[in-house]
């Protein structure tokens, strides 16, 4: 009786994203780089202001069951510079500034903190 082969599937490398690079240096995009030029135009503002109008409550907030009125408009995925996802209104969520606040900390302080040396 033949052994029966044990088949790798191999396991698809992923695409290596602009993420992998943001990794070792989170900030390399916003580097010399005003908020205009870091994507914050008049456009995003008015952007911002008509999504905050039709979702005017923080969805963390709301999570815990508080209702807090959202002022920011929050890159669920951190945009890092790139416009494709700045832009992508599936990756928004509405956050007040304290909820705001804590999750970029956590982002920045998260993946900068893997960064030593
Ligand atoms: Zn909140």
């Amino acid at each position: 009786m033949a052994k029966s082969r044990v088949t790798m599937q191999p396991t698809r490398a992923r695409e290596v994203s602009t993420q992998a690079v943001q990794m070792l240096n989170p900030d390399a995009w916003r580097e010399g780089k005003n908020s205009y030029q870091q994507g914050y135009t008049g456009k995003w503002r008015k952007a911002r202001l008509a999504y905050l109008a039709k979702y005017p409550l923080c969805v963390r907030c709301q999570a815990e069951g508080r209702v807090t009125a959202a002022n920011e408009l929050d890159h669920i995925q951190p945009h890092r510079g790139d416009m494709k996802l700045f832009w992508d209104s599936s990756n928004w969520q509405p956050l007040c500034k304290p909820c705001h606040s804590r999750k970029t900390a956590l982002e920045d302080g998260g993946i900068g903190a893997a960064r030593r040396g």
